[in-house]
């Protein structure tokens, strides 16, 4: 991609409205675009950002045995009425009528759906554990949305839902994509811990949170430097590791910040039975479904990478998520200048390396300031 082609806008000062570091460079960069409060339209840079994200997460979705699918956005209310959500909700829920007065929702989060989907062609034992994901654009009418991608009320999110026969079953999952969680963000360069959660408004019985350490992050938590426990400070007051006390060691858990970015759920059958999701076991006796689901933010996890990795003028993007691999410089439009960086241009295309040329007629010190505030992990000047 040529830079003078790219639809982008650098701006050099921070805007007034931006709080956080993400928030200020996403927007100084031009990769996202405030439309109204917490609705965002992304440009090219952005999305690329958002797209590497979401190759890893199917990636890692795909290995476990989840099958993507696509639900709607906009779900009938009469689903939400049948798993008692619908005056439950809250104002986070946005209510639309259409034409002939049917009432709707913009979906939040998709338990009902899935259950719904699932329930038409799961009819036996056999059939389990069935484990579907979607990546879709999500909306919670949130009465503060800040700090850009992190808190936005249109948004994108990976939700994952499996069903299952027995606990067990559930259990094995569960861990499964426990580990296929901290696999996404190590592949995405990110120090990320899981802790113990409270399950809150989605309910059940045990969830964990998956937290991008930095110092922005809304939540407290403490973490062992000898090992991988940690816990959120509103669930544990403890200040020595419980884990190494049980091995008779001592280790004092240290306060850092965390970003949620991520949250797996064992829901058990609250929603199976309240939708009717049965399954016929071994006997030909009808049975609800036992739960899991799991949730990541694509926006979230991708503005925490820049909180955890990024510096004032500048967002450092691990390979892995860079919008392009590599920055190539044109410094003079000269001929045999000019007739190099094509060269290599037209090489690094063929090898398939994501390129970004900057072949603008701007001075180099406006190009290497551009090309730092966007990131790009390789430069060839
Ligand atoms: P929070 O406590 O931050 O409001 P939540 O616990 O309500 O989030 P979940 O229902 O667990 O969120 O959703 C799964 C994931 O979706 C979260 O871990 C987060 O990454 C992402 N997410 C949730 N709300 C938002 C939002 N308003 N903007 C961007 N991402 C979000
Ligand atoms: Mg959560």
């Amino acid at each position: 991609m040529h830079f003078s082609q790219l639809l982008v806008h650098t701006l050099k000062d921070n805007p007034k409205d931006a709080e956080v570091l993400s928030h200020q460079l996403m927007t100084r960069a031009s990769m996202i675009r405030k439309i109204a409060a917490g609705i965002y339209a992304y440009t090219p840079l952005g999305l690329r950002i958002l797209r590497n994200f979401e190759t890893i997460v199917r990636t890692e979705m795909n290995r476990v045995g989840a099958q993507e699918v696509l639900m709607p956005s906009m779900i009938p209310a009469a689903l939400w009425q049948q798993s008692e959500r619908w005056d439950k909700y809250g104002k986070e829920l946005l209510r639309i009528t259409d034409r002939h007065n049917n009432e709707f929702c913009y979906g939040p989060t998709h338990e009902e759906v899935v259950c719904e989907l699932v329930n038409t062609y799961v009819k036996s034992y056999r059939q389990l554990p069935m484990h579907v994901y979607q990546i879709q654009t999500k909306f919670r009418d949130e009465i503060r949305p800040r700090f850009g991608l992190m808190r936005g009320r249109e948004f994108i999110m990976k939700d994952a839902y499996s069903f299952h026969a027995t606990w067990e079953d559930l259990d094995k999952t569960y861990s499964e994509m426990r580990d296929a969680y901290l696999r996404m963000f190590e592949r995405c360069g990110l120090r990320a811990k899981v802790v113990q959660a409270d399950s809150g408004a989605i309910g059940g019985d045990e969830s964990a949170e998956f937290m991008v350490i930095a110092q922005t992050g809304e939540d407290e938590i403490v973490e062992c430097p000898t090992c991988a426990y940690a816990a959120n400070t509103e669930v544990t007051n403890t200040e020595t590791c419980p884990k190494c006390a049980e091995k008779g060691q001592a280790s004092t858990l240290q306060r850092v910040r965390g970003i949620e970015v991520g949250h797996i759920f064992k829901l058990g059958t609250t929603y199976s039975e309240k939708m009717n999701t049965t399954y016929l076991d071994e006997s030909g006796q009808a049975k609800p479904m036992i739960m899991g689901c799991y949730g990541v933010g694509i926006g979230r996890t991708v503005a925490a990478a820049i909180e955890q990795l990024g510096s004032a003028n500048a967002m450092c993007w691990p390979i892995a998520l860079a919008p392009f691999k590599v920055s190539l410089i044109l410094c003079k439009d000269e001929a045999p200048f000019r007739e190099a960086a094509d060269g290599l241009y037209n090489e690094l295309k063929a090898a398939n390396i994501e390129v970004l040329y900057d072949d603008r007629p701007e001075s180099m010190g406006v190009k290497f300031k551009d090309t730092e505030l966007i990131g790009i992990p390789l430069q060839v000047v």
